[in-house]
């Protein structure tokens, strides 16, 4: 950010003595660029013992094999959200009724929180689109570990198909930061160290 979204003049980024963290600040107006973290949202859309990934269409990682994702929109629910990117990237639908939570996380470099939902497929009609030049229906032996967008949480992978294998569904709290990938998994009660 150069310039004040309020009044135009330039911003420069600095602590003040309330605050410590830097923040934009506008050098005219005073007003504070407060930046927060984004919220990405998944849907692992299943059939049988399958999920569906798509390899992008998009930079970052183009080529590369992801799940159907992106930012939530405003005025939309984090339900919502995971179908509608499910949709748009590989028109397959599910019922919304039946989504359930697979894992909320904080990305912290990237300055994101994910949060991923599992939901089976209506039918296991899907399609190529701008987004995704490739969609299949994945087991685990079939998933490309070694062609993963994002290996630093390819671990999350493993995690939903071993859910997938035992048909129990857990609900994790997972958190990348410097690079480093942990996963906390939530009991009836109680969140505990994987
Ligand atoms: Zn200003």
């Amino acid at each position: 950010m150069k310039f004040c979204s309020e009044c135009g003049h330039r911003v420069e980024k600095r602590v003040a003595a309330d605050d410590p963290i830097p923040r934009f600040r506008c050098t005219h107006c005073h007003y504070v660029h407060y930046q927060n973290p984004k919220i990405l949202v998944s849907c692992y859309a299943t059939w049988e013992d399958k999920v569906l990934w798509i390899r992008r269409g998009t930079e970052p990682f183009k080529g590369k094999w992801a799940a159907p994702s992106g930012f939530m929109e405003e005025n939309e629910t984090l339900v919502e959200a995971a179908a509608r990117e499910l949709y748009e990237e590989t028109r397959a639908r599910v019922d919304m009724d039946k989504m359930s939570l697979h894992m909320v996380g904080n990305l912290t470099q990237m300055n994101q929180v994910y949060i991923v939902f599992h939901a089976p497929l209506l039918s296991p009609e899907f399609a190529t689109t701008p987004e995704a030049e490739e969609a299949r229906l994945l087991t685990l032996d079939e998933f490309p570990f070694d062609d993963f967008a994002f290996p630093e949480v390819v671990e999350n992978v493993s995690l939903f198909y071993r859910d997938i294998q035992n048909q129990h569904f857990n609900v994790y709290l997972g958190t990348l930061k410097n690079g480093v990938n942990q996963v906390i998994q939530n009991d009836d009660s109680h969140l505990h160290r994987l």
